[in-house]
């Protein structure tokens, strides 16, 4: 039994995914990163007036924005969802989704010629999908799943409310963006686009039934070191070898305070780059931490020990700068237990079993949250992202659009009858 149109799920999805809307990072500073993406973007927007929803492109932003009015006249907050168009630094030249229907729980072969294959003894979760329509690449490019299943998961329960008017529901927003992938998208984002809403899901990676309002706070630092050149025949007491003051920063890390060493929520510190000479040395690394406290705590040790070794070595050798990249979605939800109890009653009620998990990276909640949008992760269903090995079925897709449609429903239900205000469980 689907929830909406499998077909119309997966035509949609199959349109979706051949364009090309890889984003690149070497041209950030263009809004979006690359054409196919506003071409995405525009057909979204025709997309959604079809269905009767007002509907736009912001071109300053690059964002589609559709809106779903009201049909009850209780009062109820604006809600709102987010997908990304963009797809993953992986080729994305002349997609050609390949559809395997009734998915027998056999090793898939994309590319027969090649040896390209999908194979459930590598990749396990596959074995759940026995019996639903698999939809897969032909092994030489990416899919896109990633999050073009959002997209189409967001489409589908739209199209749902507008074909059921007795479903009752309050404004419904979307907002579809660009160049996720490289952290920009969710940067731009404007929250007149979204007016009256107080807190949104973004439709991105994930089973169904995972669920992420805890990521990590994130900042990265540039270290200068400054050496003294002296002839070495006549160095004695004088030259001081700026990759020597590097390497003595580099061991007064934390040495276990590494991703290769850190796991479930666990941060780390992570040295990205050195260089160095004689005269000038410079360190590039990132700190990442779930808890606040621990992070500020890292930025702090770092800070500490520049200001040590300035003080062995002569003030000015450790020039130290660090930049905040994004904070922890966690932080501006964690007094607001509501957005993620809806969430995982609607799951429930959707016959899944919630999966929260921190997510070991950041999203486009990171950036939606701090405009006073908190923006939690739900999923989009697919598996292997960001490669050749991407997946998604159709019953997924519809999966997340019954879910959509549960949330917008419920939060009406208790919005009339009380919400579900109870506090969040820690479950790390
Ligand atoms: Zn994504």
């Amino acid at each position: 039994m689907s929830f909406y149109d499998l077909s119309y799920e997966q035509d949609k999805f199959i349109h979706y995914a051949k364009e090309n809307t890889r984003s690149f990072f070497e041209h950030h500073d263009h809004i979006p990163s690359s054409p196919g993406q506003v071409a995405l973007a525009k057909e979204l927007v025709r997309e959604l007036k079809d269905m009767g929803l007002d509907a736009y492109y912001n071109d300053k932003t690059a964002f589609t924005i559709g809106k779903l009015a009201k049909n009850t006249t209780d009062e109820v907050t604006p809600i709102g969802f987010f997908a990304h168009v963009d797809t993953a630094d992986f080729n994305a030249e002349n997609i050609k989704p390949q559809v395997h229907p009734n998915y027998d729980g056999g090793k898939v072969y994309l590319d027969k010629d090649e040896a390209i294959v999908l194979d459930p003894a590598e990749f396990p979760d596959l074995l759940n999908l026995k019996g639903q329509t698999l939809i897969t690449s032909d092994g030489h490019t990416l899919l896109g799943v990633d999050d073009k299943a959002g997209i189409v998961g967001a489409l589908s329960m739209l199209r749902y409310l507008v074909e059921h008017p007795e479903v009752k529901h309050g404004d419904v927003y979307v907002a579809f963006g660009p160049d996720e992938e490289i952290g920009c998208g969710g940067k731009y984002f404007d929250p007149h686009d979204f007016p009256g809403v107080q807190f949104a899901y973004t439709l991105d990676n994930g089973r169904p039934g995972d669920f992420s309002y805890d990521t990590f706070n994130a900042s990265e630092s540039t270290i200068h070191i400054k050496g003294t050149v002296v002839h070495p025949g006549e160095a004695y007491g004088l030259m001081v070898n700026a990759t020597t003051l590097m390497n003595e920063f580099l061991s007064a890390l934390p040495q276990n305070e590494v991703p290769e060493k850190s796991r479930n929520h666990e941060g780390f510190f992570l040295v990205i780059d050195t260089t160095g000479t004689v005269d000038h040395a410079d360190i590039s690394m990132i700190i990442r931490d779930f808890e606040w406290d621990k992070f500020i705590a890292k930025e702090n040790l770092i800070k500490k020990i520049v200001h040590k070794l300035n003080e062995k070595y002569g003030s000015d050798r450790f020039t130290v700068k660090i930049r905040r990249q994004y904070e922890n979605i966690y932080n501006g939800l964690k007094d607001k237990p509501y957005i993620v109890n809806l969430a995982l009653d609607a799951y429930r009620k959707c016959g899944l079993t919630p999966h929260v998990q921190s997510f070991r990276g950041g999203t486009d909640g990171n950036f939606i949250t701090p405009k006073g949008i908190p923006t939690p992760n739900l999923f989009n269903g697919g598996g292997n992202y960001h490669g050749r090995y991407e997946y998604v079925t159709v019953e997924q897709i519809d999966k997340l659009a019954e879910v959509l449609t549960m949330i917008i429903t419920e939060h009406l239900r208790q919005s009339r009858e009380g919400r579900d205000e109870r506090p969040l469980e820690k479950y790390w």
